[in-house]
């Protein structure tokens, strides 16, 4: 725990918490931040740089406040992949979906936040710097949800905000649309589905729930499988009313003229950006196996990275010893286990290998 100055008028329900983030170290395989490995081409390189250098002539102005053009394109993207009737209207467009994330609860956080846990620990992280009192909510012992109790919770604490993350982080595993609506339908205040790797998912995406319920939220990225996280740009799906409200609460000009341009050429390109998720699908299997081979427990996944267990070593001890031999991956704090994000293939096959090293075979 830091020891703040006595000077710093810090809020008092920050002074417990350290700064978060993965470690950003140099290694030959970085495999701990669920990004795509694939760079984006020349083409795609090129044709962002021709964008930004047009806007550039125009950087003296503030962007368009509302990225109209943009979150058009988002609802056109969105609605090629899941044959929905979207517009601008219902689409927000933020810098990375943590953002989103801290948009929604400065909004709608009046009441509790409810999330399974273990899940992805931006949201109760936000939710603290947002003074908003988070509810851990269970799952079964294999991490998988169990909706009749999810529901039960549900109905018990009567949260403002519930949390369902699919394909869950750190865990990869998904549910189906069919359990997304058995608890929209049990759920008051608003259904948040974080979809952060729904393209590497063969489920259907909770945007199709949206026209019958209204009060569900979907929250996408470009940041994983479309191999865009450094320009950083998240978004959500909703009802329109859900999106009035996001103009309550951003910041003016929030999402800058470079990145609005980026993202718009970016979509453009979907089809190369998308191309590699059925890659890293495949790649994805074959790596389980390669572990399931080795004695250990893999959870199945459908994300692009991989929680694994059944070595006797303390994961941060194994963490460790990958990070010497120049293997970065994720220790998520969960005892007994670490996240493999997958790479493209000499990275996978380092990571075998000196997985096998480390474990003494
Ligand atoms: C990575 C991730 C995000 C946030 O990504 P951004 O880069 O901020 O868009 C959100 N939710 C989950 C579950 C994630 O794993």
């Amino acid at each position: 725990m830091n020891q703040w100055p006595s000077w710093l008028p810090l809020r008092q329900n920050l002074q417990e918490l350290s700064a978060y983030g993965a470690p950003q170290l140099p290694a030959d395989a970085v495999m701990n931040t669920n990004e795509n490995p694939y760079p984006p081409s020349a083409a795609l390189a090129k044709s962002i740089a021709d964008r930004i250098s047009e806007v550039a002539l125009t950087l003296n102005r503030y962007p368009d406040r509302d990225a109209l053009v943009l979150r058009g394109k988002l609802a056109d993207f969105i609605n090629g992949l899941s044959r929905t009737k979207f517009g601008s209207a219902n689409v927000w467009a933020a810098n990375g979906s943590n953002e989103i994330i801290q948009s929604l609860f400065m909004a709608f956080g009046g009441g509790t936040a409810l999330g399974f846990m273990p899940s992805y620990s931006m949201h109760p992280l936000i939710a603290k710097v947002t003074q908003v009192q988070w509810l851990n909510g269970n799952r079964r012992e294999d991490f998988t949800l169990d909706i009749d109790s999810a529901i039960e919770q549900i109905q018990r604490d009567k949260p403002t905000l519930t949390f369902i993350t699919t394909p869950n982080n750190p865990t990869g595993s998904a549910v189906t649309i069919e359990e997304i609506e058995k608890i929209a339908k049990s759920t008051s205040g608003l259904l948040i589905v974080d979809e952060a790797y729904g393209e590497f998912s063969d489920e259907i995406s909770a945007v199709t729930l949206i026209e019958k319920y209204p009060h569900v939220v979907v929250i996408r990225t470009m940041s994983k499988a479309f191999a865009f996280a450094g320009v950083r740009l998240g978004y959500l799906v909703a009802d329109p009313a859900v999106v009035d409200a996001m103009f309550l609460v951003r910041l003016p000009y929030h999402l800058s003229a470079l990145t609005q341009a980026a993202g718009e050429v970016a979509l453009d390109f979907k089809d190369e950006l998308l191309g590699t998720v059925a890659q890293l699908r495949t790649d994805r299997d074959r790596v389980a196996a390669q572990l399931s081979q080795m004695g250990l427990s893999v959870i199945p996944s459908a994300s692009n990275f991989l929680l694994f267990s059944g070595f006797e070593m303390p994961s941060a001890q194994l963490w460790q010893a990958m990070l010497d031999r120049g293997v970065l991956i994720r220790d998520v704090g969960l005892l007994g286990y670490l996240r493999v994000t997958i790479g493209n293939e000499a990275e996978n096959t380092k990571f075998i290998s000196t997985l096998s090293l480390c474990l003494g075979e």
